[in-house]
């Protein structure tokens, strides 16, 4: 996979068209960063400085807190709050300058669903 450099990370660019792309597509997801630090970033956002700006923002969550604890703790947010009003994801939308509100995707049965795709996501980088 290609790599591209951000600030002091390493960014990995995801090939269009490959089943991870089109998964994160389905989720509205332009980035992912895994358990252990690595950042995988969709080709058409590769030039998006605002979601840049936000994966970075949870690479340095992740330097903060220690990658495990911060994916553990990830999980159970995401579980709690979901996706929109996890506070890892309000604290990396603020990084990027990102003003859209945490009002939507909080309903429990989406909130269960939604921390699934988002951990299915994490094993398709393996394919
Ligand atoms: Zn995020």
């Amino acid at each position: 996979m290609r790599e591209m450099k951000y600030k002091d990370a390493t960014f990995y660019v995801i090939p269009e068209n490959s089943l991870f792309d089109k998964f994160l597509e389905f989720r509205k997801f332009g980035g992912y960063i895994t358990s252990f630090g690595q950042v995988y970033v969709r080709a058409k956002y590769q030039r998006n400085a605002m979601l840049l700006a936000h994966e970075y923002g949870h690479v340095l969550q992740q330097r903060t807190e220690g990658r495990f604890i911060w994916s553990a703790k990830y999980y159970a947010y995401s579980l709690r709050y979901g996706y929109w009003s996890n506070p890892y994801e309000i604290d990396a939308r603020k990084f990027a300058g990102d003003l859209r509100e945490e009002s939507i995707h909080n309903r429990s049965g989406y909130r269960i669903i939604s921390t699934a795709l988002t951990l299915i996501a994490g094993l398709l980088i393996l394919m």
